[in-house]
This record gives C-alpha cells, sequence and structure tokens, in this order.
C-alpha cells in the first residue's frame, strides 16, 4: 500500500527528511514550498549557512543526539558524492574566557570545551598548544570538519529525492491542514511533515510562539585562505561573531558574522559588513596580499540569513491539526546542517508510526 506524503519546506531540513524516506519505494512524496533551493530570501534560511560542522548540542541532550548522528551520513556523501558540494577542511576553534556570558559564547560553549564529546566523532581533533595560541586567546581546538557549498548540496538532495520518484511544487498555505490537500496524486495526504524552520511561528495550525531569529550577516568572498576558523567572541558587541569558512566546488568564502536575536532586518548593514571583513583579516592575515586591508577582499555579495531559533530547543514532535496528521521537524537555529540527518532520522521514526497507525485502522 502507497504512503501519501507531504514534505512542507525546501530547506535542509524538509529536502533531508524527503530524502531519507523517498529511499523507501512504498512512500509518494510530495514536496511543496514556498522558496526553493537557488532563491535567496530572508524567509529562506538554509542558503545563507556557511555551511560547516561545529558541534554546540550539550552532552547528554537530544541535540547532541541529532549531532552525533548527522556526522557520519555527512562524511559518507562527502567520501562517496563529490558532486554534493562537501569538502573535509581543517578547522580551528579559539576561545576567549571574557566571552562566556556573551551571546556568541553561550552558543560555542559546547564547543569550545577543551574535552569536548566530538572529540571521538570528528578526525584528528587536538588541543592547539598554548604556546602557538594568539594574544588574547585562552584555549583553542582543531579538527576536520566539512564544509557545505549550500549552491550545490541543496539542488543536489532535490535530485536524488527526485531520482527516487518525489515530486516538486512551488506552493504556500496558511494552515498547515492545507498541505494534506496538495499532494500530486490528488488523494489526501496521510502526513504532513512541517520543516517550515522560522515560518512555523505564524503559519496555521502551528503558530509557535516559541520561534525567534538569530539574525547572521555575512560577507561571501572569491579570497580563499585555507582552513576554517572562528572565534567565542569578538570586542566589537555581544552579538557579533567572527568565523570564515570556505566552501566546497567554487563556493568561495564566508565571512561571519553576527547572532542578534529577536532582529528581522533583511538588509545587510555595512558598518556591521565592514567590521566583519576587518575582524577576518586581523585574525587571518592570510586572507588577503601582505600588507593590504578589505580592499584586497575581492566580494561576491553581502548576506543576511535568519537562524530559526526556538526556546526550549528544535521541535520534533507529533501532531493533529484539525484532523491531519503532522510530524514537525523545526526549529534548528544555527545547526540545522550539522543536525539535518540526526534530526531527520527522528522525523522518519515517528511519520512511521504515524503510517502503522494508519495501516492498522484499515485492519
Ligand atoms: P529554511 O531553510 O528556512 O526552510 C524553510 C522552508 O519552508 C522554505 O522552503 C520555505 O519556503 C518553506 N515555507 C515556510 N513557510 C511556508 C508556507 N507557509 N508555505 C509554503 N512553504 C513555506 N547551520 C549549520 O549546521 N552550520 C552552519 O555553518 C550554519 N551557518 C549558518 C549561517 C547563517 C548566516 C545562517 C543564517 C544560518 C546558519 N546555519 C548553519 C543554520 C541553518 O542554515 C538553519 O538551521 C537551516 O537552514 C534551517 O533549515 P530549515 O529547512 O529548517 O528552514
Amino acid at each position: 500500500m502507497a504512503n501519501n506524503i507531504v514534505v512542507l519546506g525546501a530547506g535542509v531540513s524538509g529536502l533531508t527528511t524527503a530524502y531519507l524516506l523517498s529511499q523507501d519505494p512504498a512512500n509518494k512524496i510530495t514536496v511543496l514550498a514556498k522558496h526553493m533551493p537557488g532563491d535567496y530570501d530572508i524567509e529562506y534560511a538554509s542558503p545563507w549557512a556557511g555551511a560547516n560542522y561545529m558541534p554546540v548540542g550539550k552532552e547528554g541532550s537530544a541535540h547532541q543526539k541529532w549531532e552525533r548522528n548527522t556526522w557520519p551520513a555527512l562524511k559518507e556523501i562527502t567520501d562517496k558524492y563529490p558532486e554534493a558540494g562537501i569538502h573535509f577542511r581543517g578547522t580551528l576553534i579559539y576561545n576567549r574566557k571574557k566571552d562566556q556570558e556573551s551571546d556568541t559564547g553561550k552558543w560555542f560553549s559546547e564547543l569550545t570545551q577543551p574535552n569536548p564529546w566530538y572529540k571521538d566523532v570528528v578526525p584528528d581533533f587536538k588541543n592547539v598548544p598554548s604556546d602557538q595560541l594568539p594574544s588574547g586567546v585562552d584555549s583553542g581546538q582543531e579538527f576536520t570538519s566539512v564544509c557545505i557549498n549550500t549552491a550545490v548540496y541543496l539542488p543536489w538532495l532535490v535530485g536524488q529525492c527526485v531520482k527516487n520518484g518525489a515530486v516538486f511544487k512551488r506552493a504556500v498555505f496558511k494552515h498547515i491542514a492545507d498541505a494534506a490537500n496538495a499532494h500530486h496524486t490528488g488523494q489526501k495526504a496521510d502526513v504532513v511533515i512541517n520543516c517550515t524552520g522560522l515560518s512555523s511561528k505564524t503559519l496555521g495550525g502551528v503558530l509557535d510562539e516559541k520561534m525567534y531569529p538569530a539574525r547572521g550577516q555575512i560577507v561571501v568572498v572569491r579570497n580563499d585562505p585555507g582552513p576554517m576558523m572562528s572565534t567565542s567572541g569578538t570586542d566589537d558587541g555581544e552579538d557579533e561573531a567572527l568565523y570564515i569558512m570556505t566552501r566546497a566546488t567554487g563556493g568561495g568564502t564566508i565571512l561571519g558574522g553576527s547572532y542578534q536575536k529577536h532582529n528581522w532586518d533583511a538588509l545587510p548593514d555595512m558598518n556591521l559588513a565592514n567590521r566583519i571583513m576587518k575582524r577576518c583579516i586581523e585574525v587571518c592575515p592570510s586572507l588577503v596580499k601582505e600588507g593590504q586591508g578589505i580592499e584586497g577582499l575581492d566580494i561576491i555579495r553581502h548576506g543576511v540569513g535568519l537562524r530559526p531559533l526556538r526556546e526550549g530547543g528544535t521541535r520534533i514532535e507529533k501532531d493533529k491539526v484539525d484532523g491531519v496528521a503532522v510530524v514537525h521537524n523545526y526549529g534548528h537555529g544555527g545547526f540545522g546542517y550539522q543536525a539535518s540527518f540526526g534530526c531527520a532520522y527522528d522525523a522518519v521514526a515517528l511519520v512511521k508510526e504515524v503510517l502503522q497507525n494508519k495501516s492498522r485502522a484499515k485492519l
């Protein structure tokens, strides 16, 4: 018996969930979304991400499990499918004690532990010897991470789903239950998977008041400094960040950033952009030629994305809305890629429960 499934949302959460579900030929999947890979919009977080793997989930939490379970999948894709636009890249993390209470310091508190849980997950983990730390930095870690070129990876996920028979359609819904009536077969969907990110705040039938944005501003440049790096904070404000991510397959280098909670501004702030570029060159002079400053950066674009944060954490849960079975998978903050497979595995397990109940009801 076929399972009619609607995935609402085509960001990394929706596409990863659809990709896993599409591997079972019994699942007939329609992916419906206002925005699709190729679009750049403030309501669509996924294209703006770096994106790399820098675990932040606290030891023993569901978040930790999602990140732990995601690494093997990202590693396998990187090893097996170069066309997916992911490569392995060394990454360096610098920690300053004075950042501990700032928004960025709290965000990275697990990442910057000297003996973190993820040391046994990622390859080549080591603490940076103290005599190799720049002045003002109290500790540092190094490991091999991945960097995902989102402009290649998101279309790759679409391609995998389409190859497995999934159908993609543009659609905008005011209410989640309406999505059940838009399955490509014309039949009502057995289950709708809600992967609408920050829009779960305003989507009828969900209206999740716990959702809020953490605004991330970036500069994408053609310069390639090699390894990636990140710091626990900056001296330019509690919600300003510093990271450099070198994307695979010609994706350029992402200079970040910011972590501005409750800020919805879609336009790049050029003063902030200047601070980002200056900070990145200070900490990584090899970004430009010797003696150069910001003028040595070859800018592709300025960008702003809104990380879909949720008080209390990501929501992966079964629900029933106006008689429609719903599985939620949203609220992935700044970790939607590095937790993508772990979260999607849990969402798929809930979808299976819904479908089993449907089969039992028909017996
Ligand atoms: P989104 O990508 O926002 O997708 C939502 C989808 O739902 C879209 O297709 C949208 O059109 C659709 N939709 C919404 N409402 C409706 C509706 N009513 N009707 C129809 N369709 C609808 N994460 C990492 O793991 N590593 C990183 O290095 C990283 N860096 C980041 C840097 C920046 C600057 C930003 C902004 C984020 C970063 N993130 C990173 C976080 C990551 O990008 C997000 O967690 C992730 O993209 C969220 O994906 P999503 O699919 O849940 O939501």
